[in-house]
């Protein structure tokens, strides 16, 4: 059977010019060139980091590119057909655009933890991503590229015939890859060795292959119950007429240890916490992971960092479900996306929403709407209680809209969410005013928990992760944890304790300042938070509770 003649112009139509214009391309020629695309204009990023950061030679430079662009063309081959080239190609370009847009203006890898963070984005932190600065790249390395692709006129073959040159383009392709590989071999796998992270620098492969990974960890629909840590959990027994104690554990956002007044930084971003001298501060103090997504969970698990295993940390129960078998209630109130599955089937309270004209304008509320209505949300019923406060902290790349007015102390200010528009100073001090907010908003927590009358207080703050402002060229976070730089990772965390909760805990707190200078990590609060709870587990590891070697023991306890 012969098919029609594609390539003669269609019938009835004497219009000139592009209109007319449809060349026509067989399906393998397509993958070759959609590939090359790919190459030579979303790659950007990794170009940059091969040729400009790690220097590599010229002629192994041309092996990567005759290796990833054969690759690619080979897993174009393997998908597309006449019915799925044109659909799956325009979603391909399309998000690669986005990709490309995000890996160049943010210095961002593709890996599994970003797409995971990109999926859980909210309508709101989203319209704070849409920038009109993307709008050309957008339309040169997405729209374009479909405009033409919708313009061809796919090549018909026999299938039999289609499927000899399919199999000779999947040869073909393999094997200048390999010849690629082959000839670059100890560049090759030296690279391979040292900058693993460099895979993610691929585009679209990187963000494909996250796609995958993360839909395999957790099929749709296939959603499992979370395992069960720390059944044995018992918490100690109180000395009669003790008061019931109330932990407020601030979970911080995006805050950098580097810009924390606090932590000795040249800008006093911290002047309130400053002019508190019951606060305990722990300058060096490292966070699990670069995103939300990473930290939140990592946090509120014993596996943390030192047993870093995502699958295992993801799928059994945290510190809350343990903290809740004990007897202690657990609340926790949001404003910002959630508590990334640490908090599911226990009592959640989202703010976000709050309608308070003060703090809210109608998309976003400021932080201090966490403790709008707390003390009702606390009322004694003689339990022991935590209530994790997950503020939106200094949030980015608006960082302008995470303060109130009277916080533009440091000006001038970075008032877009384009961080391309402003010079570094500027985001910088857009950053600072969201600290110096947060400063204000924890200072006001303690006054609010020197208030409570029945219960005995405490309160313990720490960021999630922290952010690059313009070092190495990186802005925002998430950067895999093993390249990492201090600055998405060394994190403000501090603690202060009412006098009655520390007699009735035998804290000892000039020791606790003394260890409060040591380095201290996110993988600590686990066990310090069930030991500040008197909560006894096998999942409490007494050598990681910070509080362990300054609590004076009583006989027979
Ligand atoms: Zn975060």
């Amino acid at each position: 059977m012969t098919s029609p003649d594609q390539t003669a112009p269609a019938r009835g139509d004497q219009r000139a010019g592009w209109r007319t214009l449809r060349p026509t391309l067989g399906l393998e020629s397509l993958a070759l060139l959609s590939s090359l695309f790919f190459s030579l204009c979303c790659n950007g990023l990794l170009w940059h980091r091969l040729l400009g950061e790690l220097q590599i030679q010229l002629p192994f430079a041309f092996a990567v590119f005759v290796f990833v662009t054969a690759l690619q063309a080979f897993l174009l081959g393997l998908v597309l057909t006449r019915w799925t080239a044109k659909p799956l190609l325009t979603v391909l370009f399309v998000a690669t655009a986005f990709s490309a847009y995000y890996m160049g203006a943010y210095k961002v890898y593709l890996d599994a933890d970003m797409i995971r963070n990109v999926l859980h984005t909210d309508v709101k932190e989203a319209s704070e991503l849409f920038v009109a600065g993307m709008i050309l790249p957008l339309l040169l390395l997405g729209v374009l590229p479909v405009v033409l692709l919708w313009r061809l006129r796919l090549r018909r073959r026999t299938w039999r015939r289609a499927l000899l040159v399919r199999i000779g383009f999947l040869i073909a392709t393999l094997l200048v890859a390999a010849a690629a590989a082959a000839l670059s071999f100890q560049d090759l796998s030296a690279l391979v060795r040292n900058q693993r992270e460099v895979r993610y620098l691929v585009t679209p492969s990187n963000y494909i292959a996250a796609l995958l990974k993360v839909v395999m960890a957790s099929p749709p629909g296939m959603k499992q119950p979370l395992v069960p840590i720390g059944e044995d959990a018992k918490q100690l027994p109180r000395a009669a007429g003790a008061r019931p104690r109330l932990l407020v554990f601030v979970l911080g956002e995006t805050a950098r240890a580097q810009n924390w007044g606090l932590d000795g930084y040249a800008r006093q971003t911290t002047p309130e916490l400053a002019a508190m001298p019951d606060v305990i501060n722990f300058p060096d103090a490292s966070a699990c992971g670069t995103s939300t997504e990473v930290s939140v969970p990592c946090l509120f698990s014993p596996y943390g960092r030192h047993d870093y295993n995502e699958k295992k940390i993801r799928s059994h129960q945290s510190l809350l479900h343990v903290l809740d078998r004990a007897g202690v209630g657990v609340l926790w109130r949001d404003n910002q996306s959630g508590c990334k599955g640490v908090c599911e089937g226990l009592p959640f309270e989202s703010l976000s929403d709050a309608r308070d004209p003060a703090l809210c304008n109608g998309n976003r509320c400021f932080d201090e709407i966490l403790l709008s209505g707390l003390t009702q949300a606390i009322a004694a019923d003689g339990r022991d209680r935590v209530v994790v406060l997950h503020q939106l902290g200094n949030h980015g790349p608006a960082y302008y809209l995470r303060y109130p007015p009277r916080f533009r102390r440091f000006t001038p200010t970075c008032d877009t969410e384009d961080l391309g528009k402003c010079s570094v100073a500027q985001i910088v001090n857009s950053y600072d005013n969201a600290l110096l907010y947060t400063d204000h908003f924890l200072a006001k927590t303690i006054d609010v928990l020197k208030q409570v009358q029945d219960h005995d207080t405490a309160l313990i703050y720490v960021s999630d992760h922290g952010e690059s402002l313009g070092e190495k060229g990186l802005f925002l976070h998430g950067v895999p944890y093993a390249i990492a730089p201090r600055e998405q990772t060394h994190v403000p965390m501090l603690m202060w304790f009412s006098p009655d909760f520390a007699r009735d805990q035998r804290l000892d707190l000039a020791c606790l300042r003394r260890e409060a200078a040591g380095p201290v990590s996110h993988d600590n609060l686990f066990p310090s938070i069930l030991g500040l709870m008197d909560v006894r587990s096998k999942v409490y590891d007494r050598g990681r509770d910070l509080f362990a070697r300054c609590r004076q023991q009583p006989a027979g306890r």
